[in-house]
């Protein structure tokens, strides 16, 4: 059983006080040499996405509005919040194409599973806009390169970072090819300000968005229910030939950007749910690609956690422990849920 690691820090995509800065990934591999992670994996190489890649997911005056951008010198776009620099292009690149690398190994059987660990982030890159700290959207260009380079003819998605992954639902709104699961926050002024449950994908795509919206404070408790009681049953009846996790650590309640409240068990918990699912519904082909996560502790902690369930090590890290305050109840929303979606 092989897991694969492909790391890429993109030092050159960096912008000062940002809180989506390389500085997140300087701690990983450390964390991971520390916790005797790094010494049994596989790293792969990452090689940049081409242009065909990306064209699968966004429009090409998207990729040269960037491209032309990173040229410049970069600028700032989405009122500031996403920056691109003149190194942008080529490490959002290198990001995309680190992910579609990893799915090769893992679709033509040279490794098991694994965790891309990129930046930029992207599951809120849509098909034509860049937003919310994403530039090409990697998850989409993974499932993208199962599908057409090694014939997966269904890939799942599952994405818990605790914003909603507008990015990765607009690229696939009309496609019953790719499943989009999405659990955030969702509550008022707090980003992207989509992915309520009516949105459920539209013409062919009906029924195969869902999203699985969160009041603040949900805790271990209530992940714990939306996966059992909601995400396992869907993903059963799609039947994934591959799945892919939009693994962001910004639900933990420790997060400067958000206000949910996952511990690092709680977190890995999930994780070991999603392995399971993987190996039960696709030969154990599962892929973690790196999204948000801005308490730089709770992220090396929580991407050494997949990690360690990934090797099947029975070992949990959370030196951070509990939310200190009771998790919001989430019974009449997942009974909503259940009824909305027809997974009674
Ligand atoms: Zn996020």
């Amino acid at each position: 059983m092989t897991t694969l690691l492909t790391y890429v820090p993109s030092p050159g995509h960096t912008r000062a006080q940002h809180p989506e800065s390389h500085l997140r990934m300087t701690p990983l591999i450390p964390a991971l040499e520390q916790s005797g992670v790094l010494g049994k994996v596989e790293m792969i190489v990452p090689e940049p996405a081409t242009i065909g890649q990306l064209r699968r997911v966004h429009t090409m005056e998207l990729i040269e509005y960037v491209h032309h951008l990173a040229l410049r010198g970069g600028g700032s776009l989405d009122h500031g919040d996403t920056y691109v620099t003149g190194e942008s292009y080529e490490a959002a690149r290198l990001a995309a194409g680190a992910c579609a690398g990893a799915v090769d190994q893992i679709m033509i059987g040279n490794a098991h599973n694994g965790f891309a660990l990129v930046r930029p982030p992207g599951h809120h890159a849509e098909t034509d806009r860049v937003s919310g700290f994403c530039i090409f959207n990697n998850a989409a260009v993974a499932a993208r390169q199962a599908q057409v380079t090694h014939g997966a003819k269904r890939v799942a998605i599952v994405d818990y970072d605790v914003h909603h992954g507008n990015g990765t639902q607009d690229i696939f709104f009309e496609d019953d090819s790719v499943l989009f699961v999405s659990t955030h926050l969702y509550a008022p002024y707090f980003y992207p300000g989509i992915g309520g449950m009516y949105e459920i994908g539209t013409g062919r795509g009906k029924n195969f968005t869902f999203n699985i919206p969160l009041p603040p404070y949900v805790g271990d408790r209530g992940y714990e229910r939306v996966f059992d009681e909601l995400i396992e049953p869907r993903l059963k009846q799609f039947r994934p030939d591959l799945l892919l996790v939009s693994a962001g650590f910004d639900a933990h309640w420790q997060d400067p950007l958000a206000i949910s409240g996952l511990s690092l068990t709680g977190y890995a918990g999930i994780t070991r749910k999603l392995i399971d699912y993987a190996n039960s519904l696709c030969a154990g082909k599962i892929l973690f690609i790196l999204e948000g996560g801005y308490q730089h502790d709770v992220l090396s902690a929580g991407v050494t956690n997949v990690y360690h369930a990934l090797l099947g090590h029975d070992i949990i890290e959370d030196p951070i422990g509990s939310m200190p305050r009771n998790e919001h109840d989430i019974s009449d929303l997942i009974d909503r849920l259940k009824q909305h979606n027809l997974l009674n």
